[in-house]
Parts: structure tokens; C-alpha cells; sequence
């Protein structure tokens, strides 16, 4: 298993030219000279002190990478005598259902799907379901894909030709901040509230890119941006701005109340998108 046989990935963003015996940087807009012969470790160097995002993108796929082989190395399972037959209840639904909610909910990464002591469990059960369904990281996923994507038309429809508060409610931990993107909205007399989207807040987002995120999600759940009549957050002040381009680009007047009452402890804005109703 030499590691020759796959290129390093630092090398989607660099090209080697074997004339000159020289490799250049591929990244837009890259001003460097072009680096002796083809060292890995010196473009690698390269990219992590000038290009911070595809050096994370090479990062990751290094990382899986050797995630993959270790999986590779780990020894199959061994072939033991059972002792018990046993009858349980149980059906192909069910064990995917499981599956799913143990990535879905649990947050155990998908690959557990193939760890070789769930496949001690999962593949006595496939062959009494005589393999009516498959399991592994990339059924699972397909099934949550499906699942997620028959909430959202369950939630499209309760969104549909309502008056919907928008809240961007923000959280940090340790030094990683997302942003929950919520809607309420007032069904039967009774406030709800809906989680569409976690985003995590990269350093240099800017109002404007968090902007396109508000849109895209609102587009995804088929919230029109028309209907929007309130937003909420207790978030700095990219989010308001997000905010306010929303509300401008919709021809709607913008008030912005800082209103330290309204969540104990924080400090949340209260902006009201006055519309035409
Ligand atoms: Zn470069």
C-alpha cells in the first residue's frame, strides 16, 4: 500500500511541469514564484501560510484518507461458533430507522456503519432479513438525505402564506461560533418554532455572505422573504447587517431596537421589517 499510488491533494491546486521541473500555485490571483522540482511538503507549506481555505481542504482529505487505510487495516472479523439461535422482532425499516438515529441524532460518525464490530451485529440481522436492505455509510446516508428532505416539504407547507418571525440565535463554543437559523410563526394562538438551519459563523463572514445564507434557507423552506416580518438576534453586527439588506432589498423600512429586556442576561436586537400588509 504505497501512499505513490493516489497524488498527495496538495496537488489539485498546484501543476508540475515536468520541463522546467518546476510547480506552480494554481490558486487564483497567486502572485509566488514557481517552486523547485516537486516537493508535497513544500507547496503544503506554501498553501498553509498563504491559502488558509484550500489548505483546510487539503487537510481534510489527508485526514480521510488515513481514516480510510486504517479502516482497511483493521482485521475482519473473526468467524465465531453461535451458541443461540434466537427470534427477534424486527424489519428492514426498523434497522435503518436505527441507523439513522444513530448518525442522525446520536452524532456517530457514518463510517460506523462499517466498523467491524456493528457488522457483527448489523450482518447476523441482514441475512435473517435475507439482505431485503442494505446498510452502509452510503445507504444511510441517502436515507437521511430522503428523511430531511421529507421534513422540509412537511415544513413548506406549514410556512405557506404565513407571517414569519425570523431569529438568528447565536452560540459559541470554545472558539467555533454557529448561528441557528429559526422561524416562529403563530399557529392556533400558539407561537411555534422551527430550527431550519445551523450555520457555523466563519471569522470574516460578512454580512453580505450571511445574507445569501438567510436566502438560501428561506428559499429552501419556501419562506418568501415578503412574508418576513420580524427578525430577531442577539448576534453581532454582521447578522443585523445581514438583516438589514434583507429587509432593504424587499423595499421594507428597517427599525432596529436594542432592547436589553427582552432576553435576560443578553443583549438582542429587535428589528422589525415594517410591511405592508
Ligand atoms: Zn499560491
Amino acid at each position: 500500500m504505497s501512499s505513490e499510488k493516489t497524488p498527495h491533494p496538495v496537488w489539485q491546486y498546484f501543476r508540475y511541469d515536468r520541463e522546467t521541473d518546476k510547480s506552480h500555485c494554481l490558486v487564483l490571483n497567486c502572485l509566488t514564484k514557481p517552486f523547485e522540482k516537486r516537493h508535497s511538503g513544500n507547496v503544503l507549506q506554501h498553501l498553509e501560510r498563504y491559502h488558509k481555505e484550500q489548505f483546510n481542504v487539503v487537510k481534510a482529505a489527508l485526514l480521510k484518507r488515513k481514516q480510510d487505510q486504517d479502516d482497511k487495516k483493521a482485521p475482519p472479523p473473526k468467524k465465531r461458533k453461535v451458541e443461540q439461535i434466537i427470534n427477534v422482532k424486527m424489519d428492514s425499516r426498523l434497522l435503518m430507522d436505527a441507523c439513522v438515529s444513530l448518525v442522525a441524532i446520536s452524532g456517530m460518525p457514518l463510517r460506523l456503519m462499517r466498523d467491524p464490530g456493528m457488522r457483527m451485529i448489523i450482518n447476523p440481522i441482514l441475512k435473517g432479513l435475507k439482505n431485503s436492505v442494505a446498510i452502509s455509510p452510503k445507504t444511510v446516508a441517502d436515507e437521511i438525505k430522503r428523511k430531511a428532505e421529507d421534513l422540509r416539504k412537511v415544513l413548506r407547507k406549514e410556512f405557506e402564506n404565513r407571517l414569519i418571525c425570523i431569529k438568528l440565535d447565536g452560540a459559541k463554543r470554545l472558539s467555533r461560533s454557529v448561528v441557528g437559523i429559526n422561524v416562529q410563526f403563530i399557529e392556533n394562538g400558539k407561537v411555534q418554532l422551527r430550527n431550519l438551519a445551523t450555520v457555523e459563523l466563519k471569522e470574516r463572514q460578512t454580512g453580505l455572505a450571511l445574507k445569501k445564507i438567510v436566502e438560501n434557507t428561506a428559499d429552501e423552506f419556501g419562506i418568501r422573504l415578503r412574508n418576513l416580518y420580524s427578525a430577531t438576534t442577539d448576534n453581532g453586527a454582521n447578522v443585523l447587517l445581514a438583516i438589514r439588506l434583507l429587509a432593504a432589498e424587499q423595499e421594507q423600512t428597517v427599525e432596529v431596537l436594542t432592547d436589553d429586556d427582552v432576553v435576560a442576561g443578553g443583549k438582542t436586537f429587535i428589528i422589525n421589517i415594517l410591511i405592508d400588509i
